[in-house]
């Protein structure tokens, strides 16, 4: 190994050193298990084929282990951090580069579009991050909902998680968080990651998730709120069928139950089926069906 290769912050003895300096105390609430591993980090950069013309958006960076990787491979990383105490550690391990921007942010509360066109302007760029396990799904819906040009994300997740959202219909484990991911971009595991990576070291798996985008979906939905209103709903009890799902959420009157026939009906799908086995188009159909029969108004305030 290099001596520069031995100053890396992935590594147990650096992340020791770093934590002893500053007198950390990792916070399990801010999800705070970084990794020590190099060969984990060198998979990482190769799956999200990261190059000298990549932006990078990194979430979390912790001590800077990720993002030293980030910063060697990239043109340009700029990354959020909720915990104000990493910042002066940032600021020494991450010295020799000088193509990484950190901000003292919760990524939950910022205006993505907004912050983040300070810095791409308008180019596409790429997500590469360890995210926190106790905010995965909502930092992973609210980039796709920014609507911002992410050509890919590559992403360390819990790995029950990472097969919830890349689950194909009829598995045990598809439902809403599947759709609702899957039908903005397409989802698939790279690779299984071993808690010994990690200080500390987490109680549950992950895996290292690749998210890219579609090129064009077959069918629109019309309406979004609409179609997440159905997700949710459908999946509300699994073991029922999509019809009591469907009555139960949107109501028993008889009008509005003619309308749900004519919505299944016309979209094709039998309403004894249950949502397990619908396919995200079927889903959009449907939802475009509901959309169209019901009132916007009626919708919009579910
Ligand atoms: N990237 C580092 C690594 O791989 O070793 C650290 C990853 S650690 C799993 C997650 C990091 O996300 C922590 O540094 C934590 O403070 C930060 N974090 C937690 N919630 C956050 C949020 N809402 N916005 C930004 N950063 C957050």
């Amino acid at each position: 190994m290099s001596e520069q290769n031995l100053q890396e912050i992935a590594s147990l003895s650096r992340t020791r050193k770093i934590i002893k300096k500053y007198n950390l105390k990792l916070k399990k609430s801010l999800g705070q298990n970084f990794l020590i591993n190099a060969n984990i980090l060198q998979k990482i950069i190769k799956a999200a084929k990261v190059d000298q013309t990549t932006n990078v958006l990194e979430i979390g960076p912790g001590i800077g282990a990720l993002t030293e990787y980030l910063a060697r491979t990239s043109h340009q990383v700029l990354a959020f951090e909720i915990d104000q105490r990493m910042l002066p550690v940032l600021t020494e391990t991450l010295n020799p580069y000088k193509n990484v921007t950190i901000i003292n942010q919760d990524i939950l509360k910022i205006d993505l579009k907004q912050e983040i066109s300070k810095f791409f302007a308008d180019h596409s760029f790429k997500v590469v991050a360890n995210l926190p396990y106790y905010v995965t799904t909502p930092i992973i819906m609210h980039l796709i909902k920014s609507k911002l040009d992410i050509e890919q994300m590559v992403i360390m997740i819990q790995k029950e998680v990472g097969e919830r959202i890349s689950a194909k219909p009829g598995s045990k484990v598809y439902g809403s968080l599947s759709i609702a991911v899957q039908y903005f971009m397409k989802a698939h595991i790279i690779f299984a990651v071993p808690k010994t990576v990690f200080i500390p070291k987490p109680n549950v798996d992950s895996v290292i998730l690749s998210l890219t985008k579609h090129r064009a979906p077959a069918v629109l939905v019309k309406n979004e709120k609409a179609f997440f209103y159905l997700i949710k709903a459908s999946f509300a009890k699994r073991r029922k069928t999509l019809w009591n799902n469907l009555v139960y959420a949107y109501g028993k009157e008889q009008k509005i139950q003619n309308k749900l026939i004519n919505a299944l009906e016309s979209s094709k799908i039998d309403p004894k089926r249950r949502a397990e086995t619908l396919t995200i188009q079927e889903f959009v159909t449907l939802s475009n069906a509901i959309f169209a029969l019901f009132s916007f108004m009626w919708i919009t305030n579910l």
